[in-house]
């Protein structure tokens, strides 16, 4: 028989639990450990309960422990088929799901986007459209298009491809010398800090401004070296929800098209429905070529990411190699794609993209009620259930705490304490501008929950405030 601890008598201390052995991102601070959740509430190993209010990085668009797709990932299991390559076999599941987003009533067909491929994560997806981008040039003969333009203050992910064409400066601190020299960066579209405000620059003056220098830039790098642009259409954990500035992505769709360059939206975070329609561009009166998508699309039942392509990028491939030389292992993987397809068809069927864009409007009325006269909050922006609230030291100035007071992160952890958790962004490009808070609850969630919710973060604030004052 094997020989077991004995039990620690009464008032004898228990030892400490051993250190994890997994490698956390703080090597320091173990995170909360969840032992279950439901809806929008997790349940810690502590006992409590906490609310789910930002789904990690804007990824619960369906909320927690939802049967249908415990369901649908164990028929899946069920049928034997854990995996299988993609390269030789196809499966029911990444068929379908495809096929939902691209011919469903929201899918990205409506736009002349006709294909879908399935990676695991919002880099993974980044990467693959960048090749992609690249190889439609090599297809068409147009070797020297070599260069990539994005914005300052962009996160497009942290594979080395990804991190590459993201300017997030803190992020990138230890890689200097992974850059690529062929990437450049215009100025991000976050008007609040960016735009003349002091002198009454309107939205449209700052977007028209901002196109102009766009294509300033290409004309400086020569436009027929250009592959393509990538950029957010909502902007959000480098400053938390920011939408372009009205005018601003047609003006950059028509000088794109002006010199033959592709446009890459990164909708990682604000696709899938999260920001009231299904796609984020549809809200600025354009089409990609290539548009990325990930967090909402599984809502986190699985690890998975995708993009979908224009029928003009496809047919190149198709005429040319006629086949996308990139690849990964568990591309397309079966369980990934059931679970999604399960999300994303009781997304369509329970009219949730409605949901959040009604949903939106509840929450957006609640912060502006509740942080409009806040001493520390200087901007309220985003759209749909996909909202930013800035801090700032002094409204009038708009300019942020100094790097040290950690305003957002203090916040953050305030609002976990008192139960509610959202997700944090601290001045991430120089370290001053746009310390924010990102609050993005799934799309069915209840008026009710929202008050609650912001009722929470009002106690936080208040707190925090008198911390710091
Ligand atoms: N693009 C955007 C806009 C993101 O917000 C993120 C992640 O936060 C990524 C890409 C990278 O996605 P992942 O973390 O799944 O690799």
């Amino acid at each position: 028989m094997a020989e077991t601890e004995p039990a620690p008598l009464l008032g004898e201390s228990t030892p400490p639990p051993p250190p994890s052995a997994l490698f956390h991102r703080s090597l320091q601070q173990q995170p909360a450990k969840v032992i279950s959740a439901k809806g929008i509430y997790l349940t810690l190993d502590t006992g409590r309960v906490v609310i789910d209010a930002c789904g990690g990085a804007a990824v619960a668009s369906l909320g927690h422990g939802n049967e249908e797709v415990i369901q649908a990932v164990a028929e899946q299991m069920k049928s034997g088929v854990s995996y299988v390559h993609s390269l030789t076999y196809t499966t029911d599941a990444a068929e379908e799901l495809a096929r939902h987003l691209i011919d469903g009533p929201q899918g990205g067909g409506r736009f002349g986007l006709t294909r879908a491929y399935f990676v695991g994560s919002g880099s993974e997806a980044m990467d693959s459209a960048l090749k992609l981008a690249r190889q439609y040039f090599f297809e068409l003969g147009q070797r020297g298009r070599t260069k990539l333009v994005a914005r300052r203050q962009a996160f497009h992910g942290s594979t080395v491809g990804a991190m590459n064409v993201s300017s997030n400066v803190p992020r990138k601190v230890p890689y200097a010398n992974f850059q690529l020299d062929n990437i450049s960066w215009v100025s991000p579209a976050y008007a609040y800090q960016y735009s003349n405000w002091q002198r009454g620059e309107t939205e449209e003056e700052f977007a028209q401004k901002l196109v102009s220098s766009l294509d300033n830039h290409f004309q400086r790098i020569g436009p027929d070296k250009v592959i393509a642009f990538v950029a957010e259409p909502l902007v959000g954990a480098t400053s938390g929800c920011t939408p372009a500035p009205r005018g601003y992505f047609k003006g950059v769709r028509e000088v794109c098209d002006k010199y033959s360059i592709l446009l890459i939206l990164d909708e990682v975070m604000c696709g899938m429905g999260r920001t009231g329609t299904m796609f984020a561009f549809e809200q600025e009166g354009i089409v990609p070529d290539i548009v990325t998508i990930a967090k909402g699309l599984g809502g986190g039942y699985a690890p998975i990411a995708g993009m979908l392509v224009h029928q003009k990028v496809v047919e190149v491939v198709k005429k040319g190699t006629s086949s996308f030389n990139h690849g990964h292992t568990y591309q397309a993987h079966p369980v990934a794609c059931a679970a999604t397809l399960a999300v994303q068809r009781i997304i369509a069927r329970d009219g949730m993209i409605d949901n959040c864009a009604r949903m939106g409007r509840v929450l957006h009325a609640l912060l502006v009620e509740t942080f409009a006269q806040a001493k520390y909050v200087g901007d309220i922006r985003g759209r749909g259930l996909f909202w930013g609230l800035e801090f700032v030291q002094d409204k009038a100035l708009r300019n942020s705490f100094p790097p040290g007071v950690l305003f957002a992160a203090r916040f953050q952890a305030i609002a976990f304490e008192l139960g509610v958790a959202i997700y944090p962004g601290a001045g991430t490009y120089n370290g001053t501008r746009g310390d924010h808070a990102i609050v993005a609850p799934p799309y069915n969630i209840t008026p009710d929950e929202l008050i609650k919710i912001v009722d929470t973060l009002k106690l936080a604030y208040d707190r925090l405030e008198k911390e710091i004052d």
